[in-house]
């Protein structure tokens, strides 16, 4: 069954309690708030007022309102295309109406410099990858053929998975340095892997419900204008992706060096830091299905603000696009991949 017809009956509790699998329960009191993706003091409200998760940012829009529903809340701030929510949506059972006792307020009234001394303290309890790690095998899963420098912004750790004080799991764990342009730490963007084979791990609680494989730990600076830095600029030329897997993707595609922002909303706000002789741009974007709302593919509008602002900013920026609408180039690199494989295999027949 599609999403539409799945959620057409939902009572607005049932949209509360989607929106609660994903976002912490602090942004949905119905009063203005910091904005879940892009900060501020008061600009975000979650009025659900239509009853299907509905909110309203001031400044979300590259600094101008934007209102949506639950799908597009979780959408921009989990990274996540609306057709990956929706494979999760259509398979699984109603989301549980679930009040805790105790709501999950996590981390309330931690200072930012306890939570800078948090990350620290994850990122230094971790390991540099090294060759046959569950890092490595999961990008050369991911990228098959992968050749890049080995990257000083990610390292591998077996952590605890936690979820609402509860520990959900053990999982071997990519941990990736988010840096400010100023290159000061912002936090650390985990990725749980499975531990027996080179995939993320499937995370599913007691009650059914699947927790994202990939999260971002406590925010100690705000996130917009940072990356993780996967690999030094080359002569002046850098690229960003949205993610990981895509970033190095990319750089096989291109042979540009390319960060990865984590999803599109941060790509959107990249800034290019200072002091590294960075006077060109590529912009590698996801071709993600066009939004009936916008009209528009999400992730290449992202691209595209990115490549104006950075344009009136004197730099020469490449925008590129995957040649098939609704893939990334993780899917590209795939198929070219392949292809070379089987042209390789035809040189040595001929
Ligand atoms: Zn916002």
């Amino acid at each position: 069954m599609k999403m539409s017809d799945i959620t057409k009956n939902w009572t607005p509790a049932q949209w509360d309690a989607l929106v609660l699998q994903y976002l912490p329960e602090r942004f949905l009191t119905g009063k203005p708030g910091p904005c879940p993706m892009c900060g501020g003091n008061d600009r975000f409200t979650y009025d659900s007022k239509s009853g299907r998760g509905d909110w309203v940012c001031r400044q979300c829009a590259n600094g101008n309102p934007m209102a949506g529903d639950a799908i597009l809340l979780i959408c921009r701030y989990t990274g996540m295309s609306f057709l990956e929510l929706a494979r999760v949506v259509e398979g699984e059972p109603a989301p549980a109406i679930v009040r805790p006792a105790h709501p999950p307020i996590r981390h309330r009234g931690m200072s930012d410099a306890a939570k800078a001394r948090r990350i620290e303290r994850v990122w230094s309890s971790a390991s540099p990858l090294v060759p046959g790690d569950a890092a490595m095998r999961y990008f050369a899963a991911r990228v098959p053929g992968l050749v890049a420098p080995r990257p000083s912004a990610l390292r591998l750790a077996m952590m605890d998975y936690r979820h609402e004080h509860a520990v959900q799991g053990r999982y071997p764990t990519i941990v990736a340095q988010f840096t400010r342009p100023d290159g000061r730490m912002a936090t650390v963007h985990r990725t749980a892997l499975d531990p027996a084979k080179p995939a993320k791990a499937l995370i599913v609680t007691a009650d059914g419900e699947i927790l994202p494989a990939k999260r971002n730990d406590v925010t100690a600076l705000p996130l917009p204008g940072g990356a993780v830095r996967l690999m030094p600029p080359r002569d002046g030329v850098l690229g960003v992706a949205e993610g990981l897997e895509t970033a190095y993707a990319a750089h096989m595609l291109f042979g540009v060096p390319t960060w990865c922002c984590l999803n599109r909303v941060l790509l959107s706000r990249f800034v290019v830091p200072q002091g590294l002789g960075i006077h060109t741009l590529h912009v590698f974007a996801d071709f993600d299905e066009i939004d009936p709302k916008t009209r528009k593919s999400p992730g290449m509008a992202d691209a595209l603000a990115l490549a104006k602002r950075a344009r009136s900013e004197g730099l020469t920026v490449h925008v590129h696009r995957p040649l098939v609408r609704g893939t990334d180039f993780c899917d590209q690199w795939l198929t070219a991949y392949r292809l070379q494989g089987i042209a390789g295999q035809r040189a040595v027949c001929a």
